[in-house]
């Protein structure tokens, strides 16, 4: 019997080699670049789908006002009133103008938040804050772990793999999300001539961030790290999503001095004094931030600047007692779990603000105060059964925190 030559033909459309660019052959049969094409497409619908399930809208309600937004930030953040202030309205325009109808002359800018203010007075609180009121996914990135492509660290995309980890890789969600950029002002221009070497740390950076910052599609590597060819990509829009950005900005005090001084010449001596030098933070402008090394494009996409005032000794003992969840109520609700009650006198809460001043740990400092303090009788504690009650006063906090290596973190 004559053999009859088979044909090579795709086995899912039957294109046979001449009507195929390409057949890749398998097994048993071949497939055309068609039939791959259709194949992508199909998976890429079934992934989305298993994904991204459901939709919910992001958006504010109605009846909310800045005012209420700042009295949920009032809830947890304690002072910072300015802060909270331009956080609210910045807020607030954000989701105005994603209302916006896209067919408007007048098309809003995005509302991306600058902070400045030293470490531990709030500004991560307040980003994650903000987030947890608006619950959209949000995700803290350090703006330190990026170089520029090419280089060896992490290209920026990578911050918008974090926020789709937080949301399981639902694209819609993290459209809308927000991402906490800190320490920004580390990739700072070092330089203040660009032209001299390369800055691959830090303009660079700042260069790559920008379209990200203003609203662009980016492909997104879903694990992070740096792009690979053959890495599969998310395809994600930016224009939705609200950056802060937060920094301590170290130094930048003596550039708005020095600015404040050449401008307030031929002033009288009345107005000179009306300035506060020992905060002069709140007088930060956008040129203060180019002179301290940002370049004029990313100032520009991060419109709202703002300020965190100093945490004060009566700020600090707010912080331990008043907010929601703060330190001294959840300390009080592990030994209530123990059936003891615990107490703090006023003058051990003055002391723990103090020591921490005194450390200069900002407000992070409480915590490890407080644990030095406590963590012999949560030791101890749970195995005597006949204590009800617990009272830390001024001695015993005193004696606790000098026994403990806390006082090795003290910062010259
Ligand atoms: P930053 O980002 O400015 O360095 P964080 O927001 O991370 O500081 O603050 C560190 C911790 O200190 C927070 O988790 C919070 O418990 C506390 N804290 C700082 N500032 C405040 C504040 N104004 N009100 C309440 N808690 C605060």
């Amino acid at each position: 019997m004559a053999e009859v030559k088979q044909k090579k033909r795709c086995s899912f459309c039957g294109r046979n080699e001449k009507e195929a660019l390409i057949l890749i052959a398998g097994m048993e049969g071949y497939i055309c670049e068609v039939c791959v094409d259709q194949a992508k497409d199909i998976i890429e619908d079934e992934v989305k789908g298993k994904i991204a399930p459901g939709s919910k809208d992001f958006n504010l309600p109605d009846n909310i006002t800045p005012a209420m937004i700042k009295g949920y930030l009032d809830q947890y953040i304690i002072g910072q009133t300015e802060a909270k202030k331009y956080l609210s309205v910045a807020v607030y325009n954000h989701f105005k103008r994603l209302r916006q109808d896209v067919s408007d002359d007048v098309e809003i800018e995005k509302s991306n938040i600058l902070f400045v203010g030293e470490t531990g007075t709030g500004k991560t609180l307040l980003a994650k804050t903000i987030a947890r009121f608006l619950d959209v996914p949000f995700t803290i990135v350090d703006a330190t772990v990026f170089t520029q492509a090419g280089y060896v660290g992490e290209d920026v995309e990578s911050m918008l793999s974090r926020l789709l980890q937080v949301c399981e890789y639902n694209v819609d969600a993290a459209q809308n999300g927000i991402v906490y950029i800190d320490e920004i002002d580390k990739i700072a221009r070092k330089n203040d001539n660009p032209s001299i070497t390369r800055d691959v740390s830090g303009e660079g950076v700042q260069q790559a961030m920008l379209k990200m910052l203003e609203g662009t599609e980016v492909n997104v590597p879903p694990n992070g790290g740096r792009k690979h060819p053959e890495q599969k990509m998310i395809k994600l829009n930016t224009s939705n999503i609200l950056f802060i950005c937060g920094g301590a900005f170290a130094g930048i005090d003596r550039i708005i001095a020095k600015r404040m001084n050449t401008q307030v010449i031929g002033f009288n001596q009345a107005e000179k004094e009306m300035i506060d030098a020992e905060n002069l933070l709140q007088y930060i402008n956008h040129q203060d931030l180019k002179s301290f090394g940002l370049i004029p494009e990313l100032i520009g996409r991060l419109p709202v600047l703002t300020y965190l005032e100093p945490l004060t000794e009566e700020v600090l003992e707010r912080i331990m007692t008043e907010p929601k969840n703060s330190l001294i109520r959840q300390y009080k609700k592990l030994f209530e779990l123990e059936n003891i009650k615990l107490t703090f006198t006023p003058e051990a809460i003055n002391l723990i603000a103090r020591k921490a001043l005194e450390f200069k740990l900002g407000a992070r400092g409480l915590r490890s105060i407080c644990e030095a303090i406590l963590t012999d009788a949560m030791f101890e504690l749970p195995s005597q059964k006949d204590i009800t009650e617990f009272v830390v006063d001024e001695a015993y906090a005193a004696r606790k925190i000098s026994a403990s290596k806390i006082q090795k973190l003290k910062v010259a």
